[in-house]
């Protein structure tokens, strides 16, 4: 995972300072150029080779393209039109959701990023805009200001993470905040402008801050425009609903796992309900009866301390609403003490600069 390769770095620093005896032994600072070149590392190049052995010592024929629903069982990718003997499983997933605020759409080319331009990017930004303290926006929030940028979260609700438990929650809030990230809950953007090099979003609450780019996570659609679904009555740009079983309740050929029904965005969710999606197009009745698998479903925010939040199937029947939640316990030690993280603009110059140079771009 991309987000987690700009998070993990920083992580295993903070761990290793919490420690006596490990910490008299971490000197120096994040070397950012290191942790973007282990990223694209983790990325890989567009290519998937070393996935195929598995994909085909399973008997599974791989047909690259974009594919789209045309009939009933029938799929066309390219010019191949494909018939299924029993069922079509739809697993396309979900796309950043950028929604239309007053003069986002104005700002330069480059000014606005969603989770793909964060985990891509060459460079770390000296100022960071963050709008969406959900998961995603702490996570990068936090990953970005710890390898140099100056982070400004804005959430609409009056707390980050507002599904999380309170207690979790604020001390997610107190950790960001000792990195070095501004947070401004309780207010919504009201619109953006650009001043020169500035990016400016005025807040509900009369704030005003700035920032070279704006990231914008404020959660995700799901990627049903260009799949044929209205050849079969659903509607495109809309999240496909699936019963128990992951199937479409008014076309019994179809099934949809993953972020492109809604139940949960998490990969291992996403995992589990495609196990649920096979056994039935098999023949077997397993279906999802207790409760788990939307917002109850097991998930951790990989900020710096953690929020992992579990609930059981007996916890779940009683309380279906509220969540056990636990953080990894850890001393007040120093958070963001000597990382690559000091805020000024002229040790942000200098990392871009020396990221620039690493990366061959002027
Ligand atoms: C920043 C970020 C951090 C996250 N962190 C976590 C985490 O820590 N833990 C966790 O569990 N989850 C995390 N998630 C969520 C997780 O990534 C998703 O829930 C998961 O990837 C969804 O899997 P999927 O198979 O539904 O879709 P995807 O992984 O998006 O895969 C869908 C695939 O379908 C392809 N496709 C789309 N349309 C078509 C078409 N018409 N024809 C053919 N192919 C098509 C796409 O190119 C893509 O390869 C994170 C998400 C983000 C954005």
């Amino acid at each position: 995972m991309p987000s987690k390769a700009l998070q993990r770095p920083y992580e295993a620093l903070a761990e290793a300072r919490r420690i006596p005896g490990a910490r008299e032994a971490v000197n120096g600072a994040l070397d950012v150029g290191a942790v973007l070149r282990r990223r694209d590392e983790i990325i890989g190049a567009p290519d998937d080779s070393a996935l195929i052995p598995w994909v085909e010592s399973h008997g599974i024929t791989l047909v690259r393209g974009h594919g789209r629903i045309v009939d009933e069982r029938r799929v066309i990718v390219g010019d191949e039109e494909l018939e299924a003997r029993r069922a079509v499983v739809l697993s396309v997933g979900s796309q950043p959701l950028v929604p239309a605020l007053n003069g986002l759409g104005d700002l330069e080319p480059g000014r606005v990023w969603t989770n793909r331009e964060a985990t891509t990017t060459k460079e770390i930004p000296g100022r960071m805009l963050v709008v969406g303290g959900g998961p995603e926006g702490v996570e990068l929030a936090q990953a970005f200001q710890t390898l140099g940028s100056q982070v400004t979260v804005i959430e609409a609700q009056h707390r980050v993470l507002p599904r999380a438990e309170e207690f979790a929650s604020a001390q997610v809030t107190a950790a960001l905040q000792e990195c070095g990230v501004e947070v401004l809950t309780g207010q919504s953007v009201v619109n953006f402008a650009q001043d020169r090099g500035d990016v400016v979003v005025k807040t509900s609450a009369g704030s005003t801050p700035s920032g070279d780019v704006v990231l914008i996570a404020v959660g995700r659609r799901p990627t049903t425009e260009d799949l044929g679904i209205e050849a079969v009555g659903l509607e495109p740009g809309t999240l496909v609903e699936v019963d128990a079983h992951m199937r479409v309740p008014t076309v019994p050929w179809l099934y949809a796992v993953g972020d492109i029904n809604g139940r949960a965005l998490l990969t291992h969710m996403g995992a589990y309900q495609a196990r649920l999606a096979v056994d039935h197009i098999l023949g077997h009745e397993h279906a999802i009866a207790h409760g788990a698998d939307g917002a109850l479903a097991p998930q951790v925010t990989f900020t710096d301390p953690q929020i992992a939040s579990v609930v059981t199937p007996a916890k779940a029947r009683p309380a279906r609403e509220s969540s056990s939640t636990g953080t990894t316990p850890s001393p007040p030690a120093p958070r963001c003490q000597t990382s690559a993280a000091s805020t000024t603009p002229q040790t942000h110059r200098a990392q871009r600069a020396s990221l620039s140079t690493a990366s061959g771009e002027s």
